[in-house]
């Protein structure tokens, strides 16, 4: 896509949802690496229920590398698939300490060399907590950056490099934040709030001049 129209959708989107950041409650890259990992088939407003105590008790990577499994698993059971996260955790924590010193390293190939760690999670944590430029490409993201014509097709990483040619990098991680709470509050699966879409007028979607909530036809992902 040209890059002055998806900068035009994508101010449109900020003026829309202003202050668009990640839902997640962290305070550290660590922090916030394990709450995006334990958000996985959850949601935001669960993980933040469970992480205050987890954080109190597993602070950094070395704590977390030695935390007893059935320990972590009853902090965070209620996340969902809490002993595959509990396996990753662990395995994620053991490698901090053994290969980055204990930290979070700020590199793409370094985050998703670790267990449990996908292009999506660690894009949240460059973008967020690293200031390093990324854009994360959940569900919201898929659906809306296609309908919207941003770029097209159904792989996160293709969407993630169209949209990030088209834009420039210092507004990746904003952009996809707002394409997120776009997704969840007005461009909905199934019934797009199209009237009070800020971007309506260059979404390829529905029509444009739709007005009312309208029924479509999403594929299942
Ligand atoms: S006009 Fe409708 S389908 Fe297009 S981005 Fe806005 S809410 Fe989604």
């Amino acid at each position: 896509m040209d890059g002055g129209v998806a900068r035009r959708i994508v101010d449109a989107l900020l003026r829309q949802h202003p202050g668009a950041d990640t839902e997640l409650h962290f305070r550290t890259p660590f922090e916030l690496l394990v709450a995006t990992m334990l958000s996985a088939q959850s949601t935001d407003a669960r993980v933040n229920l469970v992480t205050p105590a987890l954080f109190a008790r597993y602070p950094d990577a070395r704590r977390l590398a030695e935390a007893v499994p059935e320990d972590l698993e009853a902090l965070i059971v209620s996340t969902g698939f809490f002993r595959q996260k509990t396996r990753a955790l662990l395995g994620m924590a053991a490698q901090l300490v053994e290969h980055h010193g204990g930290e979070v390293p700020a590199s793409m190939d370094a985050l998703t060399a670790l267990p449990g760690v996908g292009r999506k999670t660690a894009n949240v944590v460059l973008g967020h907590a690293l200031g390093v430029p990324g854009f994360p490409v959940d569900r919201h993201v898929l659906r809306v950056a296609t309908r919207l014509g941003l770029a097209s097709g159904t792989d996160p990483v293709k969407v993630e490099a169209q949209v990030c040619a088209a834009l420039p990098a210092s507004l990746w991680t904003q952009a996809s934040d707002a394409l997120i709470l776009h997704g969840r509050r007005v461009c909905r699966p199934t019934t797009p709030l199209c009237s009070r879409c800020a971007a309506r007028t260059d979404c390829r979607y529905p029509p444009a001049t739709a007005d009312a909530p309208r029924r479509v036809r999403t594929p299942r992902r």
